[in-house]
């Protein structure tokens, strides 16, 4: 399959991909966390051209996007009081809110779940091109399974060239790490993947939220996932990753007694200096969402050098940083080295 590349600026562009999505193709799109792999989620085999073109899973559902709120009436069974909250306290924006499932919705978008998980992007080009198509889309990350999300164009073209019908360049992605994903199918509301709209507005806006375990530790074998997806290994590179937590001094030592061919620090802007090895970087210490906007980037880098272990740095868990840290412990296969 020929892929078309398209600059959304170009005129046309969001008006053709709209209309390839309306009629069951599948087209990369921008939005504010990471770029999506869209279809039109009432075609149940343009859904299924998602799973078969990334190799994802059938049983990890995805996310339908919404260019207005009112959507949501349309895909969920109901609609309780405490997501009005959220939908007038973060949307448009970058969090995905799981509810019980309409019966219109197919059940290949949601993994044959009895709930369904829904976003009102605030990019513009992703609104734009939800509303050219006239329909909701089901859009999970535009990467091959278990690689990187993608943050540009670019690293969509790397895992889906010849998959899909076209990429809509929309430029790098100001967030850079995923929705946030919060359940409101349970008692009480449960953080099931953190992102940049932190645990903590959403207790100040909804009250109790309960972090589900499996955001920072390995899902047991014997208990069912919450959210499918985080039963996967996620966002690796090819490069063994383990994560190094310490003190920078203590964190630079460790990493020049163990510089060799095929190492690389994964580090922060401006710790270069100090390290006899390959670096990478992924934004500054004390800015967690400059991390976040660089992370995924950096995990392609390491590939494209070549690198066979990357020591990183550990991200401090609070705010955006918790999810920069989660998906860093997904990349490294939850292989932590405490130190110093
Ligand atoms: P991705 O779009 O690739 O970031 O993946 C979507 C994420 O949302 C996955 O981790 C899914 O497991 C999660 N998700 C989607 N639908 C649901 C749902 N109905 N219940 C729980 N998690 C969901
Ligand atoms: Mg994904």
């Amino acid at each position: 399959m020929k892929t078309t590349w398209w600059k959304a600026e170009e005129p046309g562009a969001v008006e053709q991909a709209g209309k390839l999505l309306r009629e069951g193709g599948l087209v990369a799109i921008p939005t504010e966390t990471v770029y999506g792999l869209a279809a039109n989620a009432w075609d149940s085999t343009a859904v299924e051209g998602i799973f078969a073109a990334k190799g994802r899973p059938q049983d990890n559902p995805l996310i339908i996007h919404i260019a207005r709120e009112s959507q949501v009436q349309e895909l969920a069974a109901a609609v309780p009081a405490l997501a009005q909250k959220l939908f007038q306290a973060f949307w448009p924006g970058p969090l995905t809110v799981v509810l019980p499932k309409s019966s219109r919705v197919p059940s290949q978008v949601s993994g044959n779940l009895p709930t369904v998980a829904v976003r009102f992007p605030s990019h513009p080009v992703a609104q734009a091109v939800i509303q050219a198509a006239g329909v909701p889309l089901a859009a999970p990350s535009a990467n091959r399974s278990g690689r990187p999300s993608p943050t540009s164009a670019q690293h969509v073209w790397e895992d889906l060239s010849g998959r899909i019908a076209g990429i809509l360049d929309g430029g790098s992605c100001p967030v850079g790490v995923e929705s946030t994903v919060v359940s409101l199918a349970q008692d009480t509301p449960r953080l099931l993947r953190p992102g940049s709209i932190t645990v903590e507005q959403l207790r100040a806006v909804i009250g109790e939220v309960d972090v589900d375990p499996a955001v920072l530790s390995p899902l047991q074998k014997e208990t069912a996932a919450s959210s499918p997806g985080m039963k996967y290994q996620h966002y690796a590179p090819l490069a063994r990753v383990i994560l190094v937590e310490g003190p920078y001094a203590a964190y630079r030592d460790f990493v020049n007694s163990h510089a060799g061919p095929g190492v690389a620090a994964l580090c922060y802007e401006g710790e270069q200096e100090g390290l006899r090895t390959d670096t990478v970087c992924f934004g500054r210490e004390q800015d967690a969402s400059g991390q976040a906007r660089a992370l995924f980037d950096a995990l392609r880098q390491l590939d494209a050098r070549g690198i066979r272990i990357a020591y990183a740095r550990c991200p401090r868990q609070e705010g955006i940083g918790l999810a920069v840290y989660n998906r860093l412990l997904r990349a490294a296969g939850f292989e932590v080295i405490h130190i110093g």
